[in-house]
C-alpha cells in the first residue's frame, strides 16, 4: 500500500535494526484518515471469506481492526493483556512473547464472543516473530472459529513470522512489508519479491 509505505519512509523512525517506531501515525497517535484506508483494504481482500468478527490485541492493534471492522461491517474484538475485575465470565487465554516489551503476557477474551460459527480475520499492527498472531489464532482455535487469514499493517519480512503462520496453514496479507531497517533505513520488499 504506498500511502502508508511513503508515511513510513516520512514518519517512521528506526530505533535499531530490529525495531520501527510508528507512534506519530500508528501505535500512539493515530493517524485515522490514513487507519480507513488501511481498513478498507483488509476489507476488500476478505471481501468474499465470509468474515464474522475482526480479532486483535490491545493496544497498537486496535486502530486497524476497528475501521477494518467498520469497512467489513462485523463487531471487532480485542484480545486484553491483563484480567479486568469485570471479565467474571469464561476466558479462552494464551500465552504471548511480547517482542517489543520482552515479557510474556497471558491474552484473553471471553467465551461469549467468539463461538464456533464464527470465521475470524485477525489483525495487528505488527508481524515481527508470529507471537501474538499465534496466540490470537489459539483463542479461535479454542473457541472453534476458523480463521480465514491474518491482516498485518507492517511485516518486518527479515523476521520469522511470516514463515511461522504460513507453515501453520495460515493466509497472510501485509499492507507493508520491510525487508531490511540497517544503516537507519526503512528498505521495503519489493512487489515482485
Ligand atoms: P510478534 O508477536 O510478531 O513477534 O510481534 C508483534 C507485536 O510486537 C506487535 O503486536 C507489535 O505491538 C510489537 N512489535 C513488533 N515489532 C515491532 C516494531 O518494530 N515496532 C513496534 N512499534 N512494535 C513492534
Amino acid at each position: 500500500m504506498q500511502e502508508l509505505k511513503e508515511m513510513i519512509v516520512k514518519k517512521g523512525i528506526v530505533l535499531d535494526e530490529n525495531v520501527l517506531k510508528v507512534d506519530s501515525f500508528l501505535t500512539h497517535q493515530i493517524d485515522a484518515l490514513l487507519m480507513e484506508k488501511i481498513g478498507k483494504r483488509f476489507a476488500k481482500l476478505y471481501q468474499n471469506a465470509g468474515i464474522t468478527k475482526v480479532v486483535t490485541i490491545e493496544a497498537s492493534g486496535i486502530a486497524p481492526a476497528v475501521f477494518a471492522g467498520l469497512a467489513l461491517n462485523v463487531p471487532v474484538i480485542f484480545a486484553r493483556k491483563q484480567k479486568s475485575l469485570t471479565m467474571n465470565t469464561e476466558l479462552l487465554t494464551a500465552s504471548v512473547y511480547s517482542f517489543t516489551k520482552q515479557v510474556t503476557n497471558d491474552i484473553s477474551i471471553s467465551t461469549k464472543f467468539l463461538t464456533s460459527d464464527d470465521c475470524v480475520l485477525v489483525i495487528d499492527d505488527f508481524l515481527a516473530n508470529g507471537q501474538a498472531a499465534l496466540g490470537l489464532i489459539e483463542l479461535c482455535r479454542q473457541a472453534g472459529s476458523d480463521v480465514a487469514g491474518i491482516g498485518i499493517v507492517i511485516e518486518k519480512s527479515f523476521q520469522n513470522g511470516r514463515q511461522l503462520i504460513e507453515d501453520k496453514g495460515y493466509r497472510v496479507d501485509s499492507l507493508a512489508r520491510v525487508k531490511s531497517l540497517k544503516d537507519n533505513k526503512v528498505e521495503f520488499v519489493s512487489e515482485e519479491e
